[in-house]
């Protein structure tokens, strides 16, 4: 089955103009699935055209607000107006879920409802989120140091395979690129690049990269899109610069 998917929203830890924060929609079949809440995640379903019925399960990688902000608003609609929904949200810290019911409780409606709602804390070495159309893992990363978790997120689906990296360590100082690309073929690898991360930092991951289609998110300084653009040569595989609103079929 493909694999369609939206990059909702492609900008680094601020939103820009014409960028929301990092946010990437997958459409399986009938079902919809995201990883990062960074952007609006209901208006992104409703100026689709798309049943926010349709949404399965969220995958975060890390607390961060520009991870995680749109999804206060989906989780309060589906706790009081898609009342027969059911959604799993996986969150890396169970300090942000004991926020979302605090925010919920202070804006004087309805508890959250949890046989609904349901949040989880990711913990890498034994979480593993599956359904009949995909399979979803979590590997380790070392953005917030050794003091609060993050992940990369490697999605399987069908014969597709599809890695996030999240975001990583400034400059690459804790070594915490998702090897996984190198050593697993994958469909898609959708790798931050902001973080002082440059073509110096992570070339040699690059170089052994076992993927068919690289597309960097969350880039900063904008000024690096100019060297996504010239490494587009080097590599075997498709290299691009998202943005928002970029849909690609795998
Ligand atoms: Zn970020
Ligand atoms: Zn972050």
């Amino acid at each position: 089955m493909n694999v369609k998917v939206t990059f909702v929203g492609t900008s680094h830890g601020i939103p820009m103009e014409d960028r929301y924060c990092a946010c990437t929609m997958l459409e399986i079949g009938e079902a919809i699935y995201f990883v990062d809440g960074g952007a609006p995640v209901i208006h992104a379903l409703l100026q689709r055209g798309l049943d926010p019925r349709r949404v399965r399960a969220i995958f975060t990688t890390h607390v961060h607000s520009d991870h995680t902000m749109g999804l206060p608003h989906f989780i309060d609609l589906v706790n009081w107006v898609y009342k027969e929904h059911t959604v799993d949200v996986y969150l890396t810290e169970q300090r942000w879920i004991d926020g979302m019911h605090a925010l919920h409780l202070g804006m004087d409606i309805a508890p959250l409802d949890t046989n609904r709602i349901r949040m989880h804390v990711i913990d890498p070495a034994t979480t593993v989120y599956e359904d009949e159309n995909v399979k979803v893992q979590f590997i380790p990363t070392k953005h917030l140091g050794d003091e609060h978790p993050s992940n990369a997120i490697l999605i399987t689906a069908g014969d597709k395979r599809l890695l996030f990296s999240g975001d990583l360590s400034y400059g690459m100082h804790m070594k915490d690129f998702p090897t996984v690309a190198c050593e697993e073929e994958t469909d898609l690898f959708v790798c931050e690049f902001a973080h002082g991360l440059t073509f110096d930092n992570l070339g040699k991951y690059f170089d052994a990269c076992k993927t068919k289609r690289l597309y960097f998110n969350h880039v900063w300084p904008m000024s690096k899109l100019a060297d996504i653009e010239a490494a587009k040569e080097k590599y075997p595989f498709e290299v691009v610069a998202s943005y928002d609103g970029l849909e690609i079929e795998i």
